[in-house]
């Protein structure tokens, strides 16, 4: 073969590879135009049925000398390339890094979730008496905490446990928080009340057990007030944000949310704590991330490296339970701090440098 004839024949193939390469590009947008199609529509992007049907079609036309395997071979490398492209059409969530750079700071009362300095939030397990939530409001107000927590509607594992005030115990956490110049959060387990919590809170929290209780979700959703949603018992990181994304569709992206462990084989800690939740959940998302000391590990020994590992990954603030006498606690007796013990701990937690000496807490 000559020279010339060679290079001509390269000249050529090159032609065709930009050709090639045309055509692709000109299949990946219809195909891209078809996935914009399928959104929404709850159509699954790959269909088999489809796919056999267009590999059939080609390997008919096949005349060769490309084998009709070699055919087969090479058309799902492109239809499966295909595929990729329409997955990088999905809408990113609203939640999601990928559609707000900037943390969301949540602003409750004169408190920033998110805004650089932790925050502390701590209360009872369950509003129990006037005079208990006093008690510890007065102490956590003395130490500077602005936060008031106190369950009114408790999901008890067993319904023979005390079940919570109820309203009576939203009024008496309002009433004491105000007293105290402190805002408060409780948590509402049907959507009917999510409205009427509003007159009484300044959070409303959805707790472990309804993190997937959507009716809820989307009812806390519909309403103007931050959400402390807390990562359901056995849910993935994954089920968290599609579940704060139930509420952030809804209209509300004020929107905390929180690890408070899950269930695994140990049996050391109430939960386990999944620390590598928070650096995630604040990579993945732009929402506050709060971690629950409590509540993951159910007992109060370790709460001073619990605390310190939680601020040191990131952790937009803590919540801590507290009660005045915890022996006598309805609820979570083993897990609570008693006053003197939380402010040890938040001693411990100033003076290594993990809390600022002022805190906004
Ligand atoms: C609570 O915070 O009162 C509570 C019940 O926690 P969780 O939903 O995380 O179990
Ligand atoms: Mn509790």
């Amino acid at each position: 073969m000559s020279k010339q004839r060679f290079d001509e024949l390269r000249k050529q193939l090159d032609e065709v590879n930009l050709e090639i390469l045309a055509v692709l590009n000109s299949r990946a947008q219809l195909v891209q135009e078809i996935g914009l199609l399928k959104t929404g529509k709850g159509t699954e992007r790959f269909d088999p049925i489809r796919e056999k049907e267009m590999l059939d079609l080609v390997v008919q036309a096949n005349t060769g000398p490309f084998s009709d395997d070699t055919i087969r071979h090479l058309f799902k490398q492109i239809f499966q390339a295909s595929l990729g492209l329409q997955e990088e059409e999905k809408k990113s969530l609203l939640i999601s890094r990928k559609n707000k750079s900037q943390d969301t700071v949540v602003q409750v009362g004169p408190l920033a979730v998110g805004g650089g300095t932790p925050i502390i939030i701590s209360g009872p397990c369950s509003v129990e008496t006037e005079a208990q939530m006093e008690a510890v409001a007065s102490h956590l107000q003395g130490e500077g905490i602005a936060l008031l927590r106190g369950g009114a509607y408790k999901p008890r594992t067993s319904p023979y446990d005390f079940q919570g005030l109820g309203k009576e115990g939203l009024r008496i956490l309002s009433e004491t928080a105000k007293r105290h110049q402190m805002v408060c959060v409780s948590e509402i387990v049907t959507p009917e009340d999510v409205e009427m919590a509003c007159e009484y809170l300044d959070v409303i929290q959805i707790g472990a057990r309804n993190m997937q209780n959507f009716e809820l979700l989307k009812a806390a959703g519909s309403v103007r007030k931050p959400i402390l949603l807390k990562r359901g018992l056995a849910a993935t990181i994954e089920e968290l944000l599609y579940a704060a994304e139930y509420i952030a569709s809804r209209g509300n992206d004020q929107i905390i949310l929180c690890e408070r462990g899950i269930r695994t084989y140990e049996k050391a800690t109430r939960n386990t704590l999944d620390i590598s939740a928070v650096p995630i959940l604040k990579q993945e998302s732009h929402l506050p991330v709060v971690v629950d000391i409590s509540h993951s590990t159910g007992r109060k020994d370790i709460m001073f490296p619990i605390a310190k590992a939680a601020l040191a990954v990131g952790a937009d603030g803590l919540i801590i339970e507290t009660h005045n006498e915890p022996a006598v606690a309805l609820s979570d007796a083993k897990q609570q701090l008693d006053l003197d013990q939380f402010s040890t701990l938040l001693n411990q937690l100033r003076q290594s440098g993990f809390l600022p000496t002022t805190v906004q807490a």
